[in-house]
């Protein structure tokens, strides 16, 4: 961000608002704004990822990144014939949802959007909170295993196309970082969508090469409200560890992040083929697609009801 009054921009020469150290320009909000949305273009352009006549489901929490999403969507997509529906999951974690689903209402609202809200109790019978409380269990978990299902079957009840989610950069680096942790670089491999898959809806992330701190300060400049509130359950996992590394040596090595997911990128390029994508079955429980007899979220419901992750 800008320090001081001094700065100015590098493209014509009013205040800039901010200083991108990885690519050494300084930005005013105009150019800032430009900057942000083409790049957010050259990302859906790049990857293919939006066709002419698409509806996109546009899963919109609240939060900066998923309300920057559906701004900027709306903005770049403007003269394309794509519809957007905004959908939010509520996972059901009390003191923080509530308020975030008034903020996703407000801003579907403002981009005169159909807004859908599905919630883990309807879709599973339990809310977050009711699944994780008392047991050693990593709520995100749960909840990424969940939502990823209640997305895809929201978007399919929907009719659309893809589901855009606001991941950005700073979440790619960490999820690309937690795999080689984990040594989980063959399962990342296999999973790679090189190709759909029956009945799952294919996932893009516009904001893949976007770092968090340039998503709020394009809400910020856009007067886009945001609720900031945390998850009580953020703190809990390895991602929060990860996050706290990489922005450590982002301070250090302005580039880090981006280098990271690009150097992922380019390890699947040449793994491409090296393992096959597998083909997905129907859970015979629910339906969703799945590797084995039972999708996760029908798996980890199970045990929850068989009381095995006590
Ligand atoms: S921090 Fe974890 S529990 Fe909270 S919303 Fe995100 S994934 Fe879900
Ligand atoms: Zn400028
Ligand atoms: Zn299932």
């Amino acid at each position: 961000m800008a320090s001081g009054t001094s700065m100015i921009c590098s493209l014509c020469g009013e205040r800039a608002i901010l200083s991108q150290r990885y690519s050494g320009l300084h930005l005013c909000r105009e150019h800032f704004i430009q900057d942000f949305e083409r790049r957010v273009a050259e990302t859906l352009q790049k990857r293919n990822m939006v066709r002419e006549g698409d509806c996109i489901a546009v899963a919109v929490s609240g939060g900066k990144d998923s309300t920057a999403l559906l701004f900027s969507l709306s903005r770049v997509l403007v003269e394309i014939d794509v519809e957007l529906v905004a959908v939010t999951i509520d996972e059901g974690i009390a003191g923080y949802r509530d308020d975030t689903i008034v903020a996703a209402k407000a801003i579907a609202e403002q981009l005169s959007l159909e807004h859908h809200i599905v919630s883990f109790r309807e879709e599973y019978g339990l809310d977050l909170d009711e699944m994780v409380s008392g047991k050693r269990v990593a709520p995100c978990t749960y909840c990424g295993v969940f939502r990823k299902s209640a997305l895809n079957r929201a978007a399919k009840r929907l009719g659309a196309d893809k589901v855009a989610t606001g991941h950005n950069l700073d979440d790619e680096a960490q999820t690309v970082m937690m795999n080689y942790l984990k040594g989980d670089i063959e399962r990342l491999l296999r999973f790679r969508p090189w190709r759909a898959q029956k009945g799952l809806v294919p996932r893009i992330k516009p904001l893949q090469e976007i770092p968090e701190k340039e998503i709020a300060l394009y809400c910020m400049v856009n007067d886009v409200f945001v609720q900031s509130r945390e998850c009580p359950y953020a703190n809990l996992s390895l991602r929060a560890d990860v996050r706290d590394m990489l922005s450590g040596l982002e301070r250090e090595a302005p580039g880090t992040k981006l280098s990271a997911v690009q150097g992922f990128e380019k390890i699947v390029a040449m793994a491409q083929g090296s393992y096959s994508q597998m083909d997905l079955a129907a859970c015979q429980r629910c339906g969703e697609p799945c590797v084995k007899e039972l999708c996760k979220a029908c798996e980890l419901l199970g045990s929850l009801r068989s009381g095995s992750n006590q």
